[in-house]
């Protein structure tokens, strides 16, 4: 069976670094892919568009392909949602054999050792990280020693087990962040190119980000 693969973030907005990291993680993993907007993310500021929007964004992203798709669980959820629970929600609803992988890009994966749980996240999902221009962060000794001992090419025999290999994705760098495009719709400036014009076109009507 094929690999289920979530992609978290907060989306805020979804942008041309996402989605296109997330059809060439499809593609290399042979996964379908849910990208996965956080509404209280813990290790975050809070986001400016609320998740409604976020939500729409996206829907608006993804129009016309059916590979990608949103999960809305952790909008569901009260309270902080940390990505152990959700994986550990997830792998009851797949059962106990099916490969499940979380993506992250490097930058929030550097992060890892900071997370609730973390190193429950290997008994539940694989980690695929996403190479991210501008991004090369330093891991910590622990999380340098789980990469060493779970690396594992896109190609290899990872989907066999459900779950605690780390695989890096090579994906076409682009060099976009949601940080950005606020700060130049913030400035008065047109973010296009960067992100569907279906999304800018929400955010103009709605006047989301501006100051
Ligand atoms: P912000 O600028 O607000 O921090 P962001 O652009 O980093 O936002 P997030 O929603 O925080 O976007 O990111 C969700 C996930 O997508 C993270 O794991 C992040 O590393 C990854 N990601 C974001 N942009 C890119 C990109 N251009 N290339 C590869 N991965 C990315």
């Amino acid at each position: 069976m094929r690999a289920l693969a979530l992609f978290g973030g907060t989306f805020d907005p979804v942008h041309y670094g996402h989605l296109r990291s997330a059809w060439e993680a499809a593609e290399l993993l042979d996964a379908d892919v849910a990208l996965m907007p956080a509404s209280v993310p813990p290790h975050r500021p809070q986001p400016f568009a609320p998740a409604g929007a976020r939500v729409e964004m996206l829907e608006a992203a993804l129009a016309g392909q059916s590979r990608l798709t949103v999960d809305e669980r952790e909008l569901r959820r009260d309270g902080p949602s940390y990505t152990v629970d959700t994986l550990r929600e997830l792998r009851g609803e797949v059962g106990p054999r099916r490969a499940l992988v979380l993506i992250v890009g490097i930058d929030a994966f550097a992060g890892l050792p900071t997370w609730h749980e973390w190193r429950a996240l290997f008994d539940l999902a694989h980690i695929a990280v996403l190479a991210r221009p501008g991004h090369e962060p330093a891991f910590t000794a622990e999380l340098d020693a789980e990469f060493a001992r779970r690396r594992a090419a896109p190609d290899s025999a990872w989907r066999e087990s459900p779950a605690g290999a780390i695989v890096p994705l090579a994906v076409t760098p682009l060099e976009i962040s949601a940080t950005d495009i606020r700060r130049r719709i913030g400035a008065g400036e047109e973010p296009r190119f960067l992100l569907p014009e279906a999304v800018w076109a929400r955010i103009r009507a709605q006047g989301w980000y501006r100051r």
